[in-house]
């Protein structure tokens, strides 16, 4: 039995399921010559190479166990005074790199910029599922209790919205309700001119330690231009931009604060497509503002209820990243 219950006391989505059975610890499953070993949803590769074979650069494939399949049938049922919907959807991983030992620090930031083509194409072909509702693309350095592994961004497809993205989703409407304005096209414009939260800029992106970040060095990072949808607008003149900022980014903090684990998040517009939902979203579109943010050792948040303690001033944070840079 596997199923998404609701709390209703807290309006938050619980999935029930049996313990993930364990394969057996081996050889990687991601490294050349293993691709027999998962079968391929999509790969750049070059030219000549054939699927599940050797000549990939990225390359995605099924999650093993995934929390959420495709086969299921979508049902959404009352169950008394509860619901419960079937966890369809998709569980994918994209694995970045042929080299197993490779990292978003080592990564050149031309291969970067071939996962974040993939992030796009993913989100594309995913979206077609209108059963589809929100996609997460996530992605882990050093997770605690995880052992060291081939380098991979996760995909998580589900029927119903993140409570996360519906929570950010509602406070840009309320935002945009009020003032007519994208809040974190403000949010923006504020940083830029007080500068003091801002760590690097670009032409196409800004990085920044938010003003209330959760944790020391969290950080996020906007395209300066309005988009609600990631997958809509990655283009080639900002694809680069952006892997590059990554690139320097993680060697930033590989190199200047003992290589921490972290936690990458696309914070991105739900399935628009998706139809149940769409007069909610009627203004989705200008109230929206798709972003990356990493949260740097997700595992020690301090909290206090639900309030994070954060021990070091988002400004000093900010301070710091700017002067251990890596790049121009
Ligand atoms: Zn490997
Ligand atoms: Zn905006």
């Amino acid at each position: 039995m596997e199923e998404l219950r609701k709390d209703p006391t807290r309006g938050r989505w619980v999935l029930v399921r049996p313990r993930a059975k364990l394969g057996p610890d081996g050889a990687c499953p991601y490294c050349p010559g293993a691709e027999s070993a998962t079968t391929e949803i999509a790969a750049y590769r070059n030219d000549g190479s054939t699927p599940n074979g050797a000549g990939w650069t990225v390359r995605v494939v099924p999650a093993s166990d995934p929390y959420f399949r495709i086969e299921h049938e979508l049902i959404r049922e009352g169950v008394g005074m509860f619901d419960m919907i079937t966890p369809r959807g998709a569980g994918e991983l994209i694995v970045e790199s042929p080299r197993h030992d490779d990292t978003l620090a080592s990564m050149e930031p031309g291969q970067i910029e071939a996962v974040l083509w993939m992030y796009r194409d993913r989100l594309l072909d995913l979206k077609k599922d209108g059963q589809i509702r929100d996609i997460l693309i996530s992605r882990h350095h050093k997770k605690p209790g995880v052992s060291p592994h081939h380098p991979y961004s996760r995909i998580t497809a589900i029927p119903i919205v993140f409570d996360e993205t519906r929570r950010e989703l509602r406070e840009a409407r309320e935002y945009y309700q009020y003032k007519r304005r994208c809040l974190y096209c403000d949010m923006l414009r504020q940083e830029l001119a007080a500068e003091e939260r801002v760590v690097k800029l670009s032409s196409a992106f800004v990085v920044l330690v938010p003003y209330a970040a959760r944790a020391p060095l969290e950080t996020w990072i906007l395209p300066r231009q309005h988009g609600c949808s990631y997958e809509e607008t990655l283009t080639p003149e900002t694809a680069p931009d952006l892997a590059r900022l990554l690139s320097q980014y993680f060697r930033t903090l590989a190199k200047s604060f003992g290589d921490p684990g972290y936690e990458l998040i696309l914070h991105n517009a739900p399935n628009l497509r998706s139809r149940i939902l769409q007069g909610e979203w009627a203004t989705i579109r200008d109230d929206y503002h798709w972003h990356l943010e990493v949260i740097v050792h997700p595992e020690r948040a301090n909290r206090v209820g639900g309030i994070f303690v954060n021990e070091r001033p988002p400004e000093a944070s900010a301070a710091e990243l700017r002067q251990a840079w890596e790049g121009p």
